[in-house]
């Protein structure tokens, strides 16, 4: 009996902390343009539309789950989870949009979140008003906010005029709750993080690496984030949803 007791206590010992420990990575993704590099700005914030879909059937044909933040819980139940950002609101993230519905299968349901800057929206190289409407509609992409104007959130006084108009505004647009900021640059410090607690549920920074429940104090509003780059390879982006 006495052999038994510690044979299975030594499994127990051998096993539990596996469970209790193996704790899944997220990956959250972050874009910017998803067009052809044409020559403006920085080549490395583009991703080419034939490059991105390359990226999206990879991850519908390796099981992943994408989610918005609307269904953060669910980072516990699916399979894969994976959440895809674009900051800035270009009106080139409509090429994300229609690689969205070319990847959609009966099995698989692309989605992402747009960061909009909402003081931008309707600009000429900025999505409009009815595109995000009509994006939010599809179900298959969650508007949230980029602040009102893109400052430093570090430097300003106005957090109400950033963090709740934007929301409001977007609100107004899309008719449809925003519970998430990314923070302009990534930048954000205690003060940002406190105001942003007041309106919002989840703040994401640009820190480099894939999320993980640590159960820290506001993790929720530290969220990380990797960049894909115009220079990133289908290998070097399957090693980072992988996590390698
Ligand atoms: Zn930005």
């Amino acid at each position: 009996m006495k052999k038994i007791a510690i044979f299975v206590l030594c499994i127990l010992i051998l096993f539990l902390p596996l469970q209790v420990f193996a704790e899944r990575k997220v990956p959250i993704l972050l874009y910017h343009s998803i067009d052809e590099f044409k020559g403006h700005g920085s080549k490395e914030l583009y991703v080419t539309p034939n490059n991105f879909e390359q990226q999206m059937m990879y991850l519908r044909d390796h099981g992943y789950t994408l989610l918005t933040f609307e269904r953060w819980q669910d980072i516990d139940k699916v399979n894969k989870p994976i959440f895809i950002t674009f900051d800035d609101g270009y009106k080139n993230n409509l090429n994300a949009f229609v690689v969205f519905q070319k990847v959609k299968t009966e099995r698989f349901k692309p989605t992402g979140t747009i960061f909009v800057i909402s003081d931008f929206i309707g600009r000429s190289n900025r999505l409009s008003r009815s595109d995000l409407k009509m994006m939010a509609d599809s179900g298959l992409i969650s508007v949230q906010s980029h602040t009102a104007t893109h400052p430093d959130l570090t430097q300003i006084k106005n957090y109400r005029y950033e963090l709740k108009e934007s929301k409001g505004k977007i609100q107004q647009i899309t008719g449809k709750p925003v519970i998430t900021l990314a923070y302009p640059y990534g930048i954000f410090n205690d003060k940002v993080v406190a105001e942003t607690k007041k309106y919002y549920l989840f703040g994401l920074t640009t820190t480099p690496k894939l999320f993980s429940k640590k159960g820290i104090k506001d993790e929720l509003y530290l969220l990380p984030r990797i960049y894909i780059k115009y220079s990133t390879t289908l290998d070097d982006f399957a090693k980072i949803v992988e996590g390698e």
